[in-house]
């Protein structure tokens, strides 16, 4: 099946939809049951989409978990109530006391802070890697390394990262390949091709789609997805089938949306490459984002998220560009329909493993799907009030 047939299909089989097209929002806490024989087939089968107690789940979710392992790949898909929480219980459900992962210098900030708190304070050990590492990351391999963290592009400055080669030196060492894999949705980077052993992703971002409910996914391979379910599950992760069935909305239109992003953020990051204001283009599909040969032999498209850095620029002159836009919103997030945008003046802040080359500021772009013409007059009246503080 073709990926446009699966965001149509994915989890719609008839035990979940009995008939109707979409699978509907199915409400429980208490399952009950008629017989003792009903009620020990439902405890003996309780891990495998089978109604046992809210808390293991629904049709809802069920439906859910198998339309992102169709889209995706693995064997399951672990649900949780947010992106982050899909990441530290997929770290935790592989971790003990002793150990030492390897996280990307690029990673989400929440993730960072995960590991300098509460990583460190159950005495798992952390150490951060340059994303452009490659094969090399063998070098900072250590007996006791359970986990190598990856999130490719990274996080605001948008690191494309070799997964095939790390994940390959990661499995002779017999260390766990996770990925943040919120950027590609799960669409266009297939991660269990490349040798990822569980993929996270923020379904927050375009899964959802709407920028209106929180979720999270965790999908391993055969060999982990029993531990993960299981783990997750002990830790209490459970989620609203009421946000899952908007999720599972999402996925009926996450192809044409995607493409659609991904026309428009390119248009727009070729205007401002043709402009002064702007120095260096962060955006995977350009020559000047790091590890752009990469995206090009593994990924299959893009999206609407990608970063650029300024010619010149300071706190005052950031914040008359921001303030006073119409289309781009200033907001934490992205993969909604919408525009959003955010200036960091200081990414060196995050990145320990690595030096950020640029002491101008960055700023990232969403590109929702407003007409493209409407954004660009937008962002030139931004760099306006740019010049003029600058200029004054
Ligand atoms: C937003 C985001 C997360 C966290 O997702 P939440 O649902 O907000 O907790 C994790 N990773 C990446 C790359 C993100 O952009």
């Amino acid at each position: 099946m073709k990926k446009e047939t699966k965001f149509v299909n994915a989890g719609r089989q008839s035990k979940w939809t009995r008939g109707v097209v979409n699978p509907p929002v199915e409400r429980a806490s208490t399952v009950v049951f008629d017989s003792v024989k009903q009620m020990k087939h439902a405890t003996v089968n309780r891990g495998n989409q089978v109604l046992f107690y809210g808390r293991r789940g629904t049709s809802t979710s069920f439906a859910f978990s198998d339309a992102m392992t169709e889209l995706e790949g693995g064997a399951g898909c672990a649900i949780y109530p947010s992106g982050t929480a899909a990441i530290t219980n997929a770290i935790l459900s592989f971790v003990k006391t002793g150990d030492h992962i390897l996280m990307v210098d690029t990673a989400y900030e929440p993730t960072r802070d995960f590991c300098d708190k509460i990583l460190k304070n159950i005495g798992v050990e952390t150490t951060y890697y340059d994303p452009l590492i490659g094969a090399d990351i063998e070098s900072l391999i250590q007996k006791n390394t359970s986990v190598i963290f990856l999130e490719s592009p990274g996080s605001i400055t948008m690191e494309v990262q070799d997964v095939p080669a790390i994940a390959k030196v990661a499995h002779q060492h017999n260390c766990i390949v996770m990925l943040d894999n919120t950027w590609s949705a799960g669409v266009n980077f297939q991660p269990f091709d490349f040798g990822v052993d569980i993929s996270i992703q923020a379904a927050t971002k375009y899964i959802v789609g709407h920028s209106d409910v929180m979720l999270g996914t965790a999908i391993a391979t055969e060999e982990h997805w029993e531990q993960l379910r299981e783990n997750s599950y002990l830790m209490g992760q459970c989620t609203s089938p009421d946000d899952l069935y908007l999720a599972m909305r999402g996925i009926r239109t996450l192809g044409v949306r995607l493409k659609q992003h991904q026309d428009n953020a390119l248009k727009v990051a070729n205007w401002l490459a043709t402009r002064d204001e702007v120095d260096v283009i962060l955006h995977p599909a350009f020559e000047s984002c790091p590890g752009h040969e990469v995206f090009k032999r593994d990924f299959t498209g893009g999206n609407g998220l990608f970063s650029f850095v300024l010619t010149r620029g300071n706190q005052a002159s950031v914040n008359a560009l921001l303030d006073g836009m119409h289309h781009f919103k200033m907001g934490y997030s992205w993969g909604g329909f919408e525009s959003l945008i955010l200036a960091n003046t200081n990414v060196g802040r995050l990145r320990t493993a690595t030096q950020w080359p640029y002491e101008q500021p960055l700023i990232r772009l969403h590109i929702g799907l407003e007409n493209v013409d409407d954004l660009i007059d937008d962002l030139s009246q931004g760099f306006a009030r740019l010049n003029a503080v600058l200029d004054a």
